[in-house]
């Protein structure tokens, strides 16, 4: 149906241009106009139809062409009313030219959901010194003294070609590091319209300069009859199963502000020779913007990385914690004690294990409720944690009520000397335990030193205190044993306990 319809328009504009006989009269020009219009709502249609995070782009891109329109429309009233200054002309040219910002914006801009507010701006101060320039390079050169040079002419044309051709290559580049096809799709309709109205304005504007046929003003259709085509057809399959890597993606996404800064430098080049002073220092802004710019984004993600290296240690340290009561957990427990018992066995410096269990701890939970029994727990843990002074020492919580102390480089008799501090300091803490028959809580503990024969594994040492804790149970509690000289397995003394 719409593609009837344009090719009605086509024909019509074609017709109107031969009876005419110029391309510049007006029925013509409204033809043209009628065309840029469909091209117009087509775009709105993709607009109306897309996710929020994607309609500014396509509003962008029907912004362009509406400028498009302006242009050709200011270029029909001259017709009508006579354009005896040539201020209507120079408008049109300047409206033409300013159709460059919008083309900007949608080619360079990444448009992430988190792009910092300042970036956007900085961009924003950027394209409204693209505007100032345009304005002033295309009135002066266009409607001034200078418009009688041929030269300025020529500067226009060679201008607008670099600028056109630019747009058309970055939206490409854009297309083909999109990673969602949304973006793709819409790069792919920008694209195809940026590139064929960049040719199409090349051979137009060179056209134009030895006096328009009747037919030129149909060059100017083919644009925007091929983005009523693409934007309202379906997309081509490619579209889809195209997919970027995520360096590629990144890599453009990142290299497509720098077009914005290039494109004003270029036009404060290319205006330097009208105004020197302004020129000079839009293109040194424009530089320095893109420097902070970068700046900017930089310092955002130092930012970003502390605090993801911050959680990531949060992280860590609660992986090997125990949540009851804040010490290591038992997995923590393990890797410690392998890299003391390797130390020992390299350096000769062997370690001592402490295997600390409260006694009768069924029994006072059994009298004051779990909830005591868990806030108990705590109190032996710090207190466990406060009577073990060395950094490189390790109290965890094995299970239940039973914890264990990992201490590095110690004899078994110092050893010795740091159980008897624990026991000491548990039982300062004065916690009463009416099922208890000293009346307040314990603990009992087993102690196990490595020795040249002792095995790297965990499990040997763990499975030597524990038996050595069974032996302080049996012989009355309150107290610790060492595993030296104790023949019986632990499993054994279990068995015994039980009958
Ligand atoms: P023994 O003197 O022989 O060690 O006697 P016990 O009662 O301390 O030993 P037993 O192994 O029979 O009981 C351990 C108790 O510890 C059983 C369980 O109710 C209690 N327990 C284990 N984990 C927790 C915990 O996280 N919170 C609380 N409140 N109690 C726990
Ligand atoms: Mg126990
Ligand atoms: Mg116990």
């Amino acid at each position: 149906m719409h593609a009837a319809l344009l090719i009605v328009l086509l024909t019509a504009h074609l017709a109107l241009a031969y009876w005419c006989g110029h391309a510049e009269a007006v029925p013509p020009q409204l033809a043209m106009l009628l065309v840029q219009g469909m091209a117009v709502w087509a775009v709105f249609t993709r607009y109306r139809r897309s996710p929020s995070l994607i309609r500014l782009p396509w509003l962008l891109l029907a912004v362009a062409v509406l400028m498009q329109m302006l242009w050709d429309g200011t270029n029909a009233l001259a017709a009508v009313l006579g354009d005896k200054g040539g201020y209507l002309a120079a408008l049109a040219t300047v409206l033409s030219g300013l159709y460059v910002v919008p083309c900007m914006f949608m080619s360079t801009r990444s448009f992430t959901r988190h792009e910092p507010r300042t970036v956007a701006v900085l961009d924003l101060v950027l394209l409204c010194m693209v505007a100032v320039l345009v304005y002033q390079f295309f009135t002066t050169l266009l409607s001034g003294p200078l418009a009688a040079d041929p030269a300025s002419i020529h500067v226009v044309v060679y201008l607008a070609d670099a600028i056109d051709f630019s747009l058309a290559a970055m939206a490409l580049l854009r297309l083909f590091g999109a990673r969602s096809f949304r973006w793709r799709y819409f790069y792919y309709v920008a694209g195809a319209y940026l590139l064929v109205n960049a040719a199409v304005a090349c051979i137009y504007n060179r056209i134009e300069m030895h006096g328009l046929p009747w037919w030129a003003g149909s060059l100017i259709d083919i644009p925007h009859a091929l983005l009523v085509l693409v934007a309202l057809r379906r997309p081509p399959r490619w579209l889809r199963t195209y997919h970027p890597s995520l360096g590629v993606s990144q890599t453009i996404a990142s290299f497509a502000p720098i077009m914005l800064a290039t494109m004003v430098v270029m036009l404060a080049i290319s205006t330097s020779r009208i105004h020197y002073g302004l020129s000079l220092l839009v293109g040194s802004l424009a530089v320095l913007f893109y420097g902070l710019r970068v700046a900017f984004i930089q310092s955002r993600h130092i930012d970003q990385q502390r605090a993801v290296d911050q959680s990531t240690r949060r992280l860590e340290q609660q992986v090997g914690r125990d949540p009851l009561t804040g010490i290591a957990n038992r997995a923590a427990l393990d890797t410690r004690l392998r890299e003391v018992l390797e130390a020992g066995h390299r350096t000769g410096g062997f370690c001592s294990l402490l295997m600390v269990d409260i006694d009768y701890f069924k029994q006072y939970n059994d009298s004051l409720g779990h909830v005591a029994g868990d806030a108990c727990l705590v109190r032996v843990a710090d207190a466990l944690s406060h009577s073990v002074v060395r950094a490189h020492d390790l109290v965890a919580r094995y299970g239940g009520e039973e914890f264990t102390i990992v201490l590095a480089d110690t004899t078994a008799d110092m050893a010795q000397e740091v159980a008897r501090r624990l026991i000491a300091a548990i039982e300062h803490l004065h916690i009463a335990h009416p099922a208890c028959p000293l009346g307040r809580l314990s603990i009992s503990i087993g102690v196990a030193s490595q020795t040249t024969q002792t095995p790297i594994d965990p499990m040997a040492m763990l499975d030597e205190a524990d038996h050595a804790l069974y032996r302080a149970k049996r012989n009355g509690r309150n107290r610790f044993e060492t595993a030296a000289g104790d023949a019986d397995p632990p499993a054994a003394l279990r068995d015994a306990n039980s009958v």
